[in-house]
């Protein structure tokens, strides 16, 4: 039988606990988990790509079935390319589930060996989003009960002086 390898690609700009709290409760479900973090042309970023997988890198490294890369192209291309069978999504919304519903059709038509798994956020994680903590943290906001500490201090650090309050 074929070895259970998942791809989790994802922005992680930053990583929060809603993506954390994906990554513990489906690891064990997969002999490896690859969490992928992207870099599209059409997105901009607020951390870089080099920081972004830091950050990754520091949350997970205590799992030894867990690698973070990074990749340029397709996700179904790197997901060939690892011989994985899943990709992970996680499910916070209605709205989530029309966009992951689109992408996970989209990469079945261009590679039919993967299977898209959605997991549905934990629910007083499921208004957790990346774009929401970088808002508030901007305007000094505490997100530290939504992200790692590690993540808390990046944010601190990357809008400080920024914020006047
Ligand atoms: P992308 O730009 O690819 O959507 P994100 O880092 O925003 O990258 O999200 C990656 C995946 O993690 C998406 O499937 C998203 O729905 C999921 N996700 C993001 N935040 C949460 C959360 N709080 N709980 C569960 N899943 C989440």
């Amino acid at each position: 039988m074929t070895q259970p390898i998942a791809v989790y690609p994802g922005s992680f700009d930053p990583i929060t606990k809603g993506h954390i709290d994906i990554i513990e409760r489906c690891h064990s479900l997969f002999q490896k988990l690859y969490i992928l973090v992207t870099e599209s042309k059409k997105k901009s970023y607020s951390f870089s790509i080099e920081e972004r997988i830091d950050l990754v890198n520091s949350c997970v490294s205590h799992f030894d079935n867990i690698e973070v890369c990074s990749f340029q192209g397709l996700t179904v291309e790197f997901v060939q390319q690892t011989k994985a069978n899943f990709i992970i999504r996680g499910l916070r919304s209605g709205s989530d589930f029309e966009y992951e519903q689109a992408m996970a059709s989209m990469n079945k038509n261009l590679y039919s060996d993967a299977e898209t798994i959605l997991i549905y956020a934990r629910q007083d994680l499921s208004s957790v989003s990346s774009s929401l903590i970088k808002e508030v943290a901007s305007y000094g906001g505490d997100v530290s009960p939504f992200v790692p500490t590690v993540v808390a201090d990046a944010l601190k650090n990357k809008f400080r002086g920024e914020y006047v309050k």
